[in-house]
């Protein structure tokens, strides 16, 4: 039986139950309070042929005053019953329209039409929080699907050009057009090692977003982190003459880290730095300890980021110029995943530039121990 019945046979049931109680109770109670009326407007004393004949008429008033009830309580017992199937009847639907539309609804969304949204109205009840809720659940589920397909989208944007530089060279070496020379297969080579990368970037990007990236977040020295990571690139930035200076604290800086995944963030973050500041140019990377946190700045004297670049810098895919960052091997994912690790620390993360050509500053912090 659905909802609707249900709570109109309720309404039925309490219905019936008032009358059958009113029914009885005056039924019961009337009759022996009229008599007591009667009894007491009489109240005078009497003959005996009198009284034979008043006790006669009392019967027959009794008698009658019972018919004429029994008659009232029929009539308005029975316009009783239909106002209250009318009243029952328009309640159930008022309350069952909403929960149908709403089964109706999740129907649609279930079948692919996320677009789908309740007429909300306005009730500040239960029924009012479940549409309210409805409407935003379907935005989620609306927003999750967008951003599949645009993953989709992306995902096979990104394997085209790498793909189709290695068809190309193939093509060439097997029509002869292309000499089968060192540089050749070194360019192939490239293509190859951009699809592995890409490939793995995708699916630390899943596994972040998945919320299956594991982080082991330890008493760590911060200073370390960031002198393993400075190390490591050095000798590129001595090739590119790009001037690396690091600023550390006298004091070692004790923070909850996960000692690799911060060395993977700063990284990234000095590799971008890297590849975005010409030769000549300069980055610092700089490490304080300030209101229980401690802070990571990596500045650079590079390209630099307009302020719409700036609100997007670290939504997945996005690069400001594809192409330069695609000729290093970039596939804009690289500040997605820091910032998923930055944020599994409970630490927060940011870019600031002054605007074009006047290099950037990214910073992120994690807690102290
Ligand atoms: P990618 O692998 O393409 O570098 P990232 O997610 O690391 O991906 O960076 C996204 C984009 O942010 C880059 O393509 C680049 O356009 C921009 N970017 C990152 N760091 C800098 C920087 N230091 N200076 C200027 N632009 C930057």
């Amino acid at each position: 039986m659905n909802l609707g019945r249900k709570l109109f046979l309720s309404y039925l049931i309490v219905i019936a139950v008032s009358l059958v109680v009113l029914a009885i109770s005056t039924a019961f109670v009337a009759p022996v309070s009229f008599s007591h009326h009667i009894e007491m407007m009489m109240g005078r004393p009497m003959s005996g042929r009198m009284m034979g004949g008043m006790v006669s008429l009392l019967d027959d008033i009794q008698e009658s005053f019972r018919q004429a009830l029994t008659n009232a309580l029929i009539l308005a017992g029975g316009a009783a019953i239909i106002a209250a199937i009318l009243t029952s009847w328009f309640i159930s639907r008022r309350i069952t329209r909403p929960v149908h539309e709403m089964v109706k609804a999740s129907q649609r969304i279930a079948s692919g039409r996320y677009d789908e949204r309740l007429i909300f109205y306005g009730g500040k009840d239960e029924l009012g929080d479940l549409t309210r809720h409805f409407n935003q659940m379907a935005a989620s589920l609306a927003e999750s699907e967008k951003m599949r397909q645009q993953l989709i989208a992306d995902v096979s944007h990104e394997l085209k050009t790498p793909l189709a530089s290695i068809k190309g060279y193939m093509e060439g070496l097997q029509d002869g057009v292309i000499e089968p020379s060192f540089e050749t297969f070194e360019l192939v080579h490239h293509e190859a090692n951009r699809l592995q990368r890409l490939a793995h970037d995708l699916q630390e990007l899943s596994q972040a977003e998945a919320s299956q990236l594991q982080i082991d977040a330890v008493p760590c020295d911060a200073g370390s982190i960031v002198k393993s990571a400075v190390d490591w690139l050095r000798p590129q930035f001595a090739t590119k003459e790009v001037r690396l200076t690091l600023n550390l604290p006298d004091h070692p800086i004790q923070a909850l880290a996960d000692f690799d995944r911060v060395r993977q963030v700063m990284l990234n973050i000095l590799g971008n730095a890297l590849q975005y500041t010409p030769p000549g140019g300069e980055v610092t990377v700089g490490l304080s300890n300030q209101d229980r946190v401690a802070q990571f700045i990596v500045r650079d004297t590079g390209i630099g980021l307009a302020p719409d670049d700036l609100a997007h810098i670290f939504d997945r895919f996005y690069r400001v110029d594809k192409s330069r960052s695609r000729a290093g091997g970039g596939s804009g994912i690289g500040l997605t995943i820091s910032r998923h690790i930055v944020v599994l620390h409970g630490g927060t993360i940011a870019a600031a530039s002054d605007g074009l050509g006047q290099g950037s500053t990214f910073s992120f912090t994690l807690p102290l121990v």
